[in-house]
């Protein structure tokens, strides 16, 4: 049996989910297609910048968060290891947005949101893992439903919301592109860890190629990452993933310079697991009845925590197109476009950042010595790439003024 509907999203993680929300509550016919029956840990993205909680308030997402899982904290505290102590940036006060950063639990956070799908009337089903594309006649996909056999649905639109490992991109015949270099990143759900709850605290260490970035999620947990320039990993090293390789992580951690004290009561809370970070991407995802947002689209290295605000930024750009017109092939276009243009600036901000902070050539660590000692002397020739992101300049003079060339 076939059932039709506008819009099939095949996903529903904040992706899906919120494209889901958005375009029910202005009446749209959606399925939602989830192969997960429960959330688990995946160690995923747990902290939202400013700018994509500014997505999240136009959404409608944010009270929703905040009132069932949401930390939000108002400080971002950093330091430079060999340049400069802690220093604490006030968010609130100096983000365009006026926004903390918002963190939670992923798992929770996917719960909430699928959850406002089901309430604004989008059809929400779980155990539904998508098999097949099917592109003769009206766009449809093929899914195992879980004591429910295989179903044929089809819709108006399919949406590729399936994350950053995502098979509607390779179904659709897209051109997956990947940056050549780039980070490993190991993340944690960590309990009795001494950190301060109030402020993101990020500890960044040039000169081991190395950051690590300490998520307060409220009620004493904390979400841990570690991230290392896939050049300087020894090939001796341990892997940062599996329960036996917890010490390897807090050594790791304490290397990017985050103070030893804070670990001496730590205990983990979920489980390790470490990713290549480097960026995927497709140019232009729209093509004939199918669309790709979120990581699906493109995966920014998540060691910089703009995934979730660029998949909100997806969905609401898309999400205002279809609302605004008939025409959805010109209103996918028009959203692939954009797509191409936000997460462009954002690949480029964080691929310069990426360069000056982290990459362990000498070169690199001779433009390092000079840029970073001006940068820290004179601040507005950083990135903004948590208060502003995708708006932030990126062009010829900011990077000349961040790699101090001026
Ligand atoms: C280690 C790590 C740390 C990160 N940290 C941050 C951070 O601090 N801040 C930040 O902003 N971002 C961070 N991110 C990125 C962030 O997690 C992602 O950008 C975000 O989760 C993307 O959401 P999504 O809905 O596109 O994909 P996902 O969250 O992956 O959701 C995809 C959904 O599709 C479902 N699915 C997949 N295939 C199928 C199928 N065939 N049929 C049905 N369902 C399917 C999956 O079960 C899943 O629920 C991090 C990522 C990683 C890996």
């Amino acid at each position: 049996m076939t059932e039709a509907y506008d819009v099939i999203t095949v996903g529903g993680g904040l992706a899906g989910a919120a494209l889901a929300k958005r375009l029910a509550e202005n009446g749209m016919r959606v399925l939602v297609l989830e192969r997960e029956v429960a959330f688990r840990d995946r160690v995923r993205g747990e902290q939202m910048h400013c700018w994509g909680v500014a997505e999240a308030r136009t959404l409608g997402l944010y009270e929703l968060l905040l009132e069932a899982c949401g930390h939000e904290v108002r400080y971002w505290s950093d330091q430079l290891v060999g340049f400069s102590e802690f220093g604490r940036r006030d968010l609130v006060k100096t983000s365009p947005h006026r926004a903390g950063s918002l963190n939670f639990y992923h798992p929770d956070m996917q719960a909430v949101v699928i959850g406002a799908a089901a309430s604004a009337g989008a059809t929400v089903r779980r155990g539904a893992r998508v098999v097949e594309l099917i592109s003769n006649g009206l766009p449809g996909v093929r899914v195992h439903e879980d004591g429910n056999g295989e179903r044929v649905y089809r819709a108006r639109l399919v949406v590729g919301a399936d994350g950053r490992n995502s098979v509607c991109r390779r179904w659709g015949g897209f051109h997956v592109e990947r940056d050549s270099e780039g980070m490993v990143i190991a993340g944690l759900l960590m309990e009795g860890l001494a950190a301060p709850e109030d402020r993101m605290s990020a500890s960044v260490n040039p000169r081991r190629s190395m950051i690590s970035l300490t998520v307060p999620l409220g009620a004493g947990r904390f979400r841990a990452y570690v991230s290392i320039h896939k050049d300087a990993i020894e090939s001796t090293a341990a892997p940062l993933s599996g329960e036996a390789n917890f010490p390897t992580f807090l050594t790791a951690s304490i290397t990017s310079g985050a103070p030893s004290k804070w670990y001496e009561a730590a205990r983990a809370a979920g489980p390790l697991a470490s990713y290549d970070a480097r960026d995927t991407w497709v140019s232009h995802p729209h093509r004939a009845g199918l669309v790709l947002i979120g990581d699906a689209a493109a995966s920014n290295d998540p060691s910089w925590g703009c995934g979730l605000s660029l998949t909100l930024r997806d969905v609401r750009v898309l999400a205002d197109k279809l609302i605004a017109s008939d025409d959805w092939s010109g209103a996918a276009d028009d959203y692939a476009e954009e797509h191409d243009r936000h997460y462009g600036v954002i690949h480029r901000l964080t691929g310069w950042a990426r360069a000056l902070f982290y990459h362990p050539s000498l070169v690199a660590a001779a433009v390092r010595e000079s840029a970073l000692t001006r940068l820290v002397a004179d601040r507005t020739r950083s990135l903004d790439i948590v208060g502003i992101g995708p708006d932030f300049p990126c062009d010829e003079t900011t990077r000349r003024r961040f790699f101090g060339e001026d």
